[in-house]
């Protein structure tokens, strides 16, 4: 078996494909109080505002990996009673109804099948006064991108959610010309560092809207904004900063604008296109329509005609032995009928696709 750092990661997973924020994590942390630290943190809010590319002051990592993120953005804004409106083609989109339901919303479904897009046009007509409309962006377990755009053209007076975890760095993404309200992201994804922060980032007008004293303490984004922006005159704990995960993603995000953000993007098309190209010529067939997918996520039907005594499981299994890349499997109602094929970040390389589709042909004698 290759040294664990040799492996490919093609989905998320145990293997390292973060040399940057790597790099940054071996250097001795910086004291939290350390006011070199607090200059990452102050430059890394500034590198987010960049990538999501809003100028809202109030853009930050949340403590906590993207789940984290979500939690935040519908507890400051939704009120029990208060009608949301949610998306839902997939794990995630499911995943913000349960959280919206905790908060005693009076949760409204719009939904499309798996594998499908979300009719923006639903979203916006579903309720006559939504408080929040939400949905997720790139649907990491379908590999679907949904249109936020034209969601947030056409939002009225809702606040809107958009979960950017599988997006951000991987394809366009424009919070203010999208009119996009609350957005959140994962620092694992196309960002270039491991698990661990949600960069999250609130409009002005979201801040007007903050419930007060959200029922959570700890994701409270108006405490936490009294830490990260001060009260005027300095800024006011909230609680101890993860120095090494905020030098991680300082680092990540440095290496995604040195490269540019079209240039990271075009990387993606590249390489999604030429990954979906290949496997359409092994024969695959892909659980998406063209013009719906992501170039950072691409979901496979898993074929009928396996190997004798191998499922799909143990296909996942030998490519990880035996060829040391990872892809992930279906989750929710798709376990089992599709594999997802990550191609995020600094991943998102010609020879990764080429090692990929080298290794299914030969395993799977296509
Ligand atoms: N939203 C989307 C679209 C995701 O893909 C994920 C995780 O993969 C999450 C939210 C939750 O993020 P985490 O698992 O980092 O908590």
């Amino acid at each position: 078996m290759a040294p664990l750092a040799d492996r490919i990661l093609m989905g998320p997973g145990p293997s390292n494909p973060y040399p940057e924020a790597t790099a940054a994590l071996v250097h001795p942390v910086l004291g939290h109080l350390d006011p070199s630290f607090l200059d990452i943190l102050d430059e890394t809010m500034e590198r987010l505002r960049r990538v999501f590319k809003t100028s809202n002051a109030l853009t930050l990592p949340i403590s906590g990996t993207g789940s984290a993120g979500m939690e935040t953005a519908f507890v400051n804004v939704v009120k029990p009673g208060d009608p949301v409106v949610i998306g839902v083609n997939g794990f995630f989109g499911e995943r913000m109804c349960e959280i919206a339901d905790r908060l005693g919303a009076d949760v409204i479904r719009v939904e499309a099948p798996w594998g499908e897009p979300l009719d923006p046009e639903r979203l916006v007509r579903a309720h006559p006064s939504p408080a929040v409309i939400a949905l997720v962006h790139a649907e990491t377990s379908t590999g679907v991108r949904n249109d936020v755009a034209a969601v947030g053209a056409t939002k009225g007076d809702a606040i809107l959610i958009a979960d950017t975890v599988t997006s951000l760095g991987g394809i366009p993404v424009a919070i203010d010309d999208w009119g996009v309200d609350i957005s959140y992201s994962a620092t694992q994804k196309c960002l270039g560092a491991p698990p661990g922060l949600a960069p999250l980032t609130a409009s002005p007008r979201a801040r007007e809207r903050f419930v007060p004293r959200p029922s959570s303490w700890y994701l409270d984004l108006t405490l936490l904004s009294k830490y990260v922006e001060g009260d005027g005159v300095r800024r006011v704990y909230h609680h101890t900063a993860p120095a090494a995960m905020i030098s991680a993603i300082h680092a990540g995000l440095g290496a995604v604008l040195d490269e540019g953000l079209d240039a990271v993007w075009e990387r993606h098309r590249e390489c999604g296109q030429l990954l979906q190209a290949g496997l359409e010529k092994l024969g695959f067939e892909l659980f998406v329509a063209a013009e719906h997918r992501l170039p950072e996520l691409t979901t496979v039907v898993v074929p009928e005609d396996l190997p004798a005594g191998m499922d799909e499981g143990a296909v996942r299994a030998r490519l990880l032995d035996h060829y040391d890349i990872e892809i992930g499997g279906g989750v929710g109602q798709l376990a089992g009928r599709i594999w997802r094929i990550g191609c995020m970040g600094h991943a998102a390389r010609p020879a990764n696709v080429h090692a990929l589709l080298g290794a299914l042909g030969e395993m799977l004698g296509r």
